[in-house]
This record gives C-alpha cells, structure tokens and sequence, in this order.
C-alpha cells in the first residue's frame, strides 16, 4: 500500500475527492496544487498509516520510512534546499488533518528542521538574524508544548520575562540577540522539564513529530469531541508535512485567515483578518490585535490599522483573485488560510467554511440565484437541525436592558443564563438543568464540553475567528468574543468591568449579533420569516412529498405552527386541556367518582370548556386537517397530591374527603404507562370518550368552515377495541348531527405504539381510517425501556454502539422502523387509501424522517418550531 501523497512543484497525488484517506487539509491542499495556486510543495501521510499505526502497536513500517524520505526528497527538490543542511536548510511544518476539521488534535508544528547549526544557515540565507532566532525560539516553544506535552506556561512566561526585562510589550520588538538568548533559556528548560536535551536531529524531530499527530488521534479531548459530533475512532488522522513559507520575515510579510463570504450573515463580501511580520496562528491566539482584510471592514468597525487592501494592494488584489478561483472551483464558501513571505501569496489551507445559519440560508439562496448551484443543491447545503438558530426568539428591541459592555458579534443568536467561569461547571449545571453562559478569557479545545453545555459563550480575548468564535458558530451557540474590558478572574469565579461585577450564578444575557453584554435576564422577540429563509422554503416545498403537520393543543402554538407552515395537526393532546384553570377539579371529581352517574355529573362540566376549545382550534386551522387524540395518560397523573386540593375536589363532588382519598389509593398503579390509560380507560369508562367526541362535534357543527376532524383513539392492541371506541364516536357524531340538524365528515382512526398493533395492521385497519405512528411510545414498548428512565443507561448503550443515536430521538430504524414498515404494508393491503402519518418526536428528526419518506408516509408531525425544520427535512429526503 502507497502511504505517501505529494503535492506541489506540478505533482499533486491526490486532490479534493480523497478527503478520507488524506483528510480534509491534505486533499485541498493537493487539489489546490492541481488548479495551480500557489502551495508550498509537501507531502500528505494518509489516514490508512493512522489506522496501521494503531493496530501494529504504535509503530511505523520501514517501508514508509523509505516513503517519507521520497517525500522529503521531492520538496527538496522544488526548493533547492535540503532538510538538516547546515548551509540552507529546508524547514516544515508537520499539521494534522482528519476528514473532518476536528479541534483536539494535534496543533500544528512550524519551523521543524531547526537546531543549532540550521539557524546559522537560515539567519545567512535569509539576511536576516532577527527572523532566524524568532523561527528557532517558536519551533522550541511549539515542539516542547505540543510534541513533548511539556508545561507551555513555562516557555510563555519566559518570554513575558524577556519582554519585561527589556520594557517592551510586543514580541516584535524583541532583537536577534534577545531572542538567541531566549532560545538558549528555552534549550535549558526542555531540559530540565524532559530530562534530555531538545533533539538537535532533524529526522529525529520529524518522526517525532509525525507520531505526535497519530498519538493525538487517541487524546481524551479528541475523542470527547469525536463522541459529540459522532465521528468514528475508525477514521484516522492524517499527517501534512509541508515547506515552511515566513510570514514572520518583516514588514511585508504577514499571515492570514480569511472566508470567501462573511461567516456570520452570509453576505457577498471578503471577510478576514492578517497580521504583518507574524506566523501561524499568531492571528488566532490573539497575540496582537489582526487588521482587517478589506477597506470596507476596517471603515465599517471604525479601526485604524490599514487593511490589507491598503497597506499591501498588489497582495491583496492577487488573494481576492484566488478567492475567486476557489468559490468558482469549489461551488461553495471557502475558509482559507494564507501567508505572505516578502510579498509573495502562498496558499496554506481551504476547506468549506463553518457559518452560521443565518450564513448556510443567504449563501445557499444567493448560489442558487448567481447561478453557481442548483436549487436542488441550495436545498441539500443547508442543514434543517440548524435552522432551528434561526426560528428562535432574539432580544426584544424595546425591552430595558442593563448593558454591561460590549464585545464581538461572534456567533449570533440571544442566550441568557447563569455566569459561570470554568467548562467543568458548565457541564454540571447544565445537566442540572440550568441555562448557563460559559464566561473565558479565552477558550481552548480543552473547553469544548463547557462551550456544549452553556447556552452561550462569552470571552475577554480573540478575535471573530478565535476557536471560541468559530466552535460557537459551528455549534450554533451565541457567542460574544474579546470583550476587552472584562476582567476575569477565573479563580474567584467572577469577572468585573467597570466598578461592577459579575460572580458565578448570577443571571447575564449575551447577544451575539450585537456583541452586547448585559446583566440580568432580556425578554426575547420571534423571529422574521421572510427573505431568505421563505425562498428557500418555497423551493423546498416545491420538491417534498411528504406533508407536514404539527403536534400542538393550545391556540398559540397552533397560530405558530401555521406561520411555520403546518399543513394540519397531526397530534391534538386533549389531556393538557384538563390541566388548565379550574377544570382540574372537575377532572379529578370525574376520576374519583365512585359510578358512572358521578362521573357524567363531572363531564357535564368539562363538556362546555372541551368544546369552546376545539372550537379556537378549528378556527385557527380552518381548511386543514386536525387530529384529535382522545385522553391517553394514566389517570393517577391527574390526582389530587395535596389536603386543600383533596377538599377542593370533595366539596364540588359534595363528597366526604376521606371516601375521595381511598378511591385515589384504589387507583394506585405499580406501572401506569403499561396501565389504565389509552383506550384502556375509554373501554371502562366510554362516558369520557364519549363527552369528547361530542365537544367534537359540537365544535366542528358550529363553524361555517369546519375542518374535517380526524379523531384519534389512543393505545389500541386489538381491532376489537378500536369497534368498540369507534361505536362511541360515532354514536355521540350521529345524536349531535340529529340535535343540529348539520353533518361534518369526520374520520376515525388510532395511533399504532403497541407491537401487537403493528403486527395486526391488517386486521385493524378494517376499522380505522388511519394510522399514526406514536413512536414515542412505540420505541418505549419495542426496545422495553421506559423513555423516563433511560437517560441513566442510554449514554452508555450509544458510547458503547448498541444503538447508534438516542432511539428516542432518533428513530431505530432498523427495529422499530422494521415494525412501522409492516404495519404500514400491512394496513394499506386491508385499506388501500389508509392516511399513514408519524406523532412521535422523530417527526422532527431528519434522519427519521428520511425514513418517513422511504417508507411512503403520508405526513410527520412535529413540534411548532420544528415544522420548517421538518420542511426542510423531507424535501431533502426526497431528492
Ligand atoms: P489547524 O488545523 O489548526 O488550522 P494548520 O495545520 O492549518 O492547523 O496550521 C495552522 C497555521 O500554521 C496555518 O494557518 C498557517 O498559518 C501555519 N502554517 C502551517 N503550515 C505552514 C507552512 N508550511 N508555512 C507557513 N505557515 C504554515
Ligand atoms: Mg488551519
Ligand atoms: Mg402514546
């Protein structure tokens, strides 16, 4: 097997298709070669060598030693410089790169080739002794922290101390002679940290190096971050070796990361940041503030170092040019990174770049009008799970707020929550569900968990392409970064700007659109629809077939789910109508009623208020379908708990308390949701059934344009049961219809969450109208967990790869969506018309609904926000 891939000097191996064996860096860097932009030539280790690495005990064969010296050789070649030769020495840089972008790997090494004879030749080769002892002591620094895993703040606090010494506060004011004394201070603390001298060997430092990257792959932060975004372990690293180009050789030098479009809004505009006379991630790390790109940029933030397009024009001009080229090339935004050595471009890196949603939308709609994709395309690129960033509330305009100071819009979106200053509490309020705000200086990979937990993140330091801005866009967390006047001492678990402070628990609300930070809770506003995110809606709807409904029972939400463009209500709970106001009494009399006369005296009482809202439920759906669940949860959850409501319930009853309370215990169930519930209480007590059917009716009479009720009978196992609750719905429909003298078309249907139902589709289908899957439920009773006490094991079954994702957020397709298959074949044999649809959570689940679409679903239904999302969803499915 070839485990070596060459890029540059006009060979390029590999190109973009081979992301999974030269991961995502090393692909793009081959396929940029190819298109003939400029790239410093190099080699890619691919992710196979990972793999074999691994299985073969952390070692490497010879023959890829014998490869590896080929690929030396061929950038030695390009070059005309040669790796260790004291007189002109090549230099390179070792990078990790998976097939996704993967923080938790190995940072990269620059300037490896350096040691005490190299420096000489780099120093007379370049003219410049300054560059060459700056090169040695970053190498030094670099290969201790990230391939030695020495403590890093020693080598930094080396450098704040020779910078003091000498009363400067940038390190480019440190001198050739300051910083070879640097180095020497560096050679001496690797020493005493490691127990052996840096390693003056250059194939020494390489395969150090080059293991480093492998070893990476195994780190804790890697695999926290590989079990948060479900990459498999399997994948592998591969390893970039690459000529060094300097940014750091003077003034017109300079490094850079740019995105071919804003990041943040999408809009058609360069947008990045650079540094002059600097290296690597200089820009990143926040070493000296970086300078905008673009003129426009640095007007529009009202700075005043020159941008790029300033200060070096040429430059500039040629980078746009490749911008250009890549979107072309690419089909899609780029994030790219650069440097310039002595005015001359070279290309470090492009991928596809991270964006919000708001971006993903207004890019996928522009392409698509410049022309650039398909519609089809625009409708695959942007994600439906990140859409929800966007139909989410924002700070209301109007409300008072108390801001505190302001920072970088870094990540947009609204979060409030409780202040606090370490990742490690972050995870352990949020699992005690608190809302938090995740406070920094800055954040690292090491924080990923915390920025995971914490409904948004706030930092001192960085800039918009800081890790904490781009992980927070990519998260789709609110972010708001170098909020420079923010104190934070991490220790004491609080922060103070101004005279003011913030301590840990204390309630503050970050904006990310606006970089806004304020102290208390903001009230919030819904978001606009329209633009962008119609447009791609309608080209959505034009391609899906499956429709979208929505579970909702109040008004409200019913008004929200239509905005979101429901197409009907696929699950009306009627349970959650018991609950509000004083009908809870009634309720509870209806069940602690000792005899039927009792509990009719009960539902007398609910009769009205049942039909006033389905009444407001036509309304708001008027001309669209809406399903009616009759009552379905065990009947011990409307219970009284308490003396006064005990006495509240005897006195409407006019009953003796102590009777009511042993009726309750009567009702005592060790297993309720395998109980009395679902059409389980309908069979024993019809008159509950049977007041709902006509608050029904009587709802559906009284509307001039009446929806057409497709009523919904709960926890059905046997045909029989569905007869005979079908007999009670049509018995109240036929009285109301005679009491009115008007007729509505209604349907009656049931749910299918028990297996037996599944299997016995057919036979139940000879009386049900439709089916609608409550996988909820359906999962619950297949796999035989209890969906309430899951989440104690259900961690350990994904980690461990029983079930790929959480079944009850993610349908088990292959279980549960085997039994959902046979149902739905089953029952369409008996009833070829049979309206089949989905209720459960998985309704607004993108994989499940995929799985909707395959099986020939006629509708998901999902919660109001997640309509759109569902839109989305199927649309994709079915392209
Ligand atoms: P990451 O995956 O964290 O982005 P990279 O491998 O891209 O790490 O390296 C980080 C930075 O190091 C690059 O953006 C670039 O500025 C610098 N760098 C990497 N390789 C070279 C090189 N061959 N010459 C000059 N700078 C380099
Ligand atoms: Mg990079
Ligand atoms: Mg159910």
């Amino acid at each position: 097997t070839q485990y070596v891939y060459r890029f540059g000097g006009g060979v390029s191996d590999g190109g973009a298709g081979d992301k999974n064996l030269l991961g995502g860096k090393g692909a793009n860097l081959a396929e940029m070669a190819s298109i003939g932009l400029p790239v410093p030539p190099g080699f890619t280790i691919s992710t196979e060598m990972c793999t074999r690495y691994y299985e073969e005990g952390e070692t490497f064969p010879d023959s890829v030693k014998a490869e590896v010296a080929n690929g030396i050789a061929h950038i030695e070649g390009i070059t005309g410089k040669r790796f260790g030769d004291a007189a002109d020495p090549l230099l390179v840089s070792v990078r990790s790169g998976a097939r996704v972008s993967m923080p938790g790997m190995m940072d990269t090494v620059l300037n490896l080739g350096l040691n005490d004879q190299t420096v000489q030749g780099l120093a007379a080769t370049s003219g410049d002794d300054r560059f060459a002892w700056d090169s040695y002591r970053r190498f030094i620094q670099m290969y201790a922290d990230v391939v030695l895993e020495l403590d890093h703040g020693r080598f930094e606090e080396a450098l704040e101390i020779a910078k003091e010494d000498r009363g400067f506060a940038l390190d480019t004011e440190l001198s050739a002679k300051d910083l070879q004394g640097l180095v020497a201070e560096y050679k001496a603390l690797v020493e005493e940290l490691w127990g052996k001298p840096f390693p003056q060997d250059v194939h020494d430092q390489l395969w150090g190096a080059v293991g480093a990257v492998f070893g990476s792959w195994q780190s804790e932060r890697a695999k926290v971050y590989r079990r948060l975004n479900d990459i498999p372990g399997g994948w592998g690293t591969a390893v970039n070796v690459q000529a060094m180009v300097f940014g750091n050789m003077g003034e017109t030098s300079a490094t850079g990361v740019a995105f071919t479009r804003d990041p943040s809004t999408g809009e058609r505009a360069y947008y990045g940041e650079f540094l002059i006379n600097a290296q690597g991630e200089d820009v990143v790390a926040g070493i000296r503030t970086p300078q905008y790109l673009t003129l426009a940029a640095r007007e529009r933030a009202g700075a005043k170092p020159a941008s790029m397009e300033e200060a070096m024009p040429e430059v500039y001009s040629q980078l746009a040019g490749v911008f250009d080229t890549l979107e072309t090339h690419y089909r899609d935004m780029q994030d790219i990174e650069f440097t310039v050595e002595r005015a001359k471009l070279w290309m470090l890196q492009t991928r596809s770049g991270k964006r919000t949603a708001k971006a993903a939308l207004k890019i996928a709609v522009d392409m698509a009008n410049e022309g650039l994709i398909s519609t089809e395309e625009a409708i695959l690129r942007v994600d439906p799970q990140a859409l929800d960033q966007l139909l989410h509330p924002t700070l209301d305009p109007d409300a008072p707020r108390d801001v505190l100071t302001k920072g970088l819009p870094a990540s947009p979106g609204a979060a409030s929550g409780k202040a606090v200053f370490d990742s490690d509490t972050a995870e352990k309020r949020a699992a005690a569900g608190e809302a938090v705000i995740l406070i920094r200086i800055e954040t690292s990979p090491e924080d990923i968990h915390g920025m995971h937990a914490a409904k948004g993140i706030l930092t001192a330091r960085g800039g918009m392409t800081s890790h904490a801005a781009v992980v927070a866009r990519g998260m789709g967390r609110p972010c708001v970064s170098g909020a420079g006047t923010l104190a934070i001492n991490a220790r004491e678990k609080m922060l103070r700007v101004g005279s003011r402070e913030v301590r840990e628990g204390d309630i503050v609300t970050i904006d990310g659109t606006t970089g806004e930070v304020m102290f208390g809770e903001v009230p919030t506003v819904q978001p606009e629809l329209s633009g962008d995110f119609g447009t791609l809606m309608e080209w959505a709807d034009a391609k899906r077939r499956l429709k979208v409904r929505t579970n909702a029972e109040t008004p409200l939400d019913c008004r929200t789910a239509r905005d979101f463009g429901a197409e009907g209500i696929g699950l009306c709970r009627t349970e959650h109508m018991f609950f509000e106001g004083a009908r809870i009494t009634a309720v509870r009399q209806m069940i602690l009623a000792e005899d039927e006369a009792g509990r009719r005296a009960a539902l007398e009482k609910l009769l009205p208020e049942q039909r006033s809202d389905f009444a407001e439920i036509f309304r708001v759906m008027a001309g669209l379908p809406v399903t009616i669940r009759l009552l379905d949860p065990p009947l011990h959850e409307f219970l009284p708990h308490e003396e006064a409501e005990f006495a509240e319930v005897a006195q409407a009853a006019s009953v003796d308390v102590e009777v009511l309370k042993r009726r309750a215990a009567e009702l005592h169930e060790f297993n309720p949701m395998l109980g009395h519930r679902g059409c389980r209480l309908g069979v024993t007590y019809p008159e509950i059934y049977e007041m709902q059917a006509r608050a029904i009716f009587e709802a559906a009479v009284s509307l001039d344009e009446a929806p057409v009720p497709e009523i919904m009978i709960p926890l059905v196992a046997t045909k029989r049961e569905l007869e005979l609750m079908k007999a009670v719905v049509d018995k109240a429909a036929e009285a109301v219809f005679a009491e009115t003298g008007k007729r509505v078309d209604y349907l009656v249907g049931t749910m299918i969450e028990l297996p037996r139902a599944a299997l016995k589709a057919g036979e139940i289908a000879e009386v049900g109208a439709f089916f609608s899957f409550g996988t909820n439920d359906l999962t619950q009773t297949t796999l035989g967990v209890s969906r309430d006490d899951a989440a104690r094991f259900l961690t350990s079954y994904v980690e461990k790869g029983i079930y790929a994702k959480d079944p009850f957020v993610s349908l088990d397709v292959e279980g549960v969506g085997e039994l959902i298959a046979l149902a739905a074949e089953r029952g369409r044999k008996t009833r070829g018309d049979i309206k089949l649809g989905i209720c459960g959570e998985h309704g607004g689940d993108p994989a499940s609904i995929a799985f909707c679409e395959a099986t020939g679903l006629d509708y998901v239904s999902a919660s109001p926000y997640r309509v759109p999302i569902a839109r989305l969803a199927a649309a994709q499915a079915a392209l």
